[in-house]
């Protein structure tokens, strides 16, 4: 197996503190030695110590949903990848398709945020896709090469299979309309090609390429089952310990 598959939750600003503490301890009960497969929850900044807590010496990791590329300073409100490794954060999720519409996050910045969190040991989950009108345009693969070879800027040889991509069609995500396995697999070869080109098929071949957008325990073992998908990015899924630990479960009957 050239690529461990991956499941990464992505709880968005949802659970209270105590609420994130109930979800994680119930999927840890379930699959916290799991090693077959890596598993990374993504709760909102105010619960990450207190899941941090639940998820010590266990398989599974802790995540975070955005990181600010600075170090320290005049930045009210946002939060640098030092004092995310401080509370034993090991993910970032960069990029997501909601932060870069309702916050204007440009490629150029995502691409700071990459390049912060690689030189702080954080893995960074770059999130690519196309709205709607953007696949209906037929610019689907134009958008998803602006995004990563933007994302990916100044990232060396030495550090791209730390990186993690998430092909999220927009249209897909909360929609319940999930892409098709083969709009699907057609998009994560393209970004596997790309990758070629940057860094050559020794490297390409061990990055590994999520997909996300209304990914549930019906629809997940046809996509995980594809050549260049390597696991899922999930939001709604991942509210609710059981969809989420059956996709983990799919991941791993998956390999
Ligand atoms: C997401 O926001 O990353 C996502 C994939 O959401 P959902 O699974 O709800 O479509």
């Amino acid at each position: 197996m050239i690529r461990k598959k991956l499941i990464a939750g992505n709880w968005k600003m949802n659970k209270s503190s105590a609420e994130a503490v109930t979800l994680a301890k119930d999927i840890v009960e379930a699959i916290g030695r799991e090693t077959s497969v890596d598993i990374v929850l993504c709760p909102p900044f105010t619960a990450l110590e207190s899941v941090g807590r639940v998820l010590e010496g266990q398989s599974v990791k802790l995540g975070a949903q955005n990181v600010h590329p600075e170090k320290s300073g005049a930045f009210t409100g946002e939060v640098s990848a030092e004092m995310l490794r401080g509370l034993f954060t090991t993910h970032v999720i960069v990029g997501h398709s909601e932060r870069r519409s309702y916050f204007g996050e440009t490629d150029a910045f995502i691409n700071k945020k990459v390049l912060t969190s690689l030189a702080n040991q954080l893995k960074p989950i770059l999130c690519v896709g196309e709205t709607l009108v953007e696949r209906e345009g037929g610019t689907t693969l134009a958008v998803v090469q602006r995004h990563v070879e933007g994302g990916l800027l100044g990232v060396t040889k030495e550090q791209i299979t730390t990186v993690i991509i998430a092909y999220e069609p927009v249209w897909a995500i909360g929609t319940g309309k999930v892409a098709s396995t083969e709009q699907a697999q057609e998009v994560h070869a393209y970004i596997r090609d790309l990758l070629t080109k940057l860094y050559g098929a020794p490297l390409a071949q061990k990055v590994r390429i999520l997909y996300g957008g209304s990914m549930k325990p019906a629809n997940a073992p046809e996509l995980l089952a594809q050549k260049d998908i390597d696991g899922g990015l999930i939001g709604g899924a991942a509210l609710e310990s059981r969809s989420f630990v059956d996709l983990v479960k799919s991941a791993v009957a998956a390999g």
